[in-house]
């Protein structure tokens, strides 16, 4: 049974934790029947949840990003962001949530226009949940958002030179 009306969630910050919350939302709704579509934009790389969302039912995972993404952007990521938004467009009218992970990042580095997102939160279909997360998240969607998450940087081992780990951070 989908949602009777579904609302729109932003986690963004510089805190670790962002795309894990999305993902842990889709394993809550999964739960309750409700079927989930997880995009990820910029990146290209597999990542754990990938391989696990291989092997449920219901849960469909899109990545859209470049292999090799380093945060300079070449044409390709264009039409890949622009890809993503394509897929996204079609599967906001297939699924009961739907995550655009990394989004704000797309926007904040001018591959996606902000308007076209913005459109594609007003004109969501009522039942379907959505999320957006990423660092940068512009006001135009916070306006829109019914929940929205800062994950604020304490402290990551990042900074004590310890990169991030497969199977806590991919
Ligand atoms: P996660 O996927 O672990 O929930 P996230 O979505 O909040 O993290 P991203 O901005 O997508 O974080 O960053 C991707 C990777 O960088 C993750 O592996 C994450 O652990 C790591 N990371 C998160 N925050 C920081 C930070 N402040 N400095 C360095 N690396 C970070
Ligand atoms: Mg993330």
């Amino acid at each position: 049974m989908p949602l009777e009306k579904g609302l729109v969630h932003v986690y963004t910050g510089n805190g670790k934790g962002k795309t894990s919350a999305a993902l842990g939302l889709c394993m809550r709704a999964l739960g309750r029947g409700l079927r989930c579509c997880f995009i990820q934009f910029i990146k290209g790389v597999v990542a754990g949840e990938m391989i696990t969302a291989s092997k449920l039912s219901n849960f469909c995972f899109i990545q859209t990003g470049r292999p090799g993404y380093d945060f300079k952007v070449i044409e390709e990521d264009y039409w890949r962001a622009e890809e993503g938004m394509k897929i996204a467009e079609e599967k906001i009218k297939e699924f009961d949530v739907l995550v655009l992970d990394e989004i704000n990042v797309a926007i904040h580095l001018k591959l996606i226009p902000v308007e076209r997102v913005v459109k594609l939160i007003k004109g969501k279909p009522e039942h379907v949940e959505l999320i957006l997360t990423g660092r940068y998240a512009r006001r135009e969607i916070v306006e829109l958002a019914d929940y929205v998450t800062e994950l604020k940087l304490i402290k990551h081992p990042y900074y004590k030179g310890i990169n991030g780990r497969k199977g806590i951070d991919f």
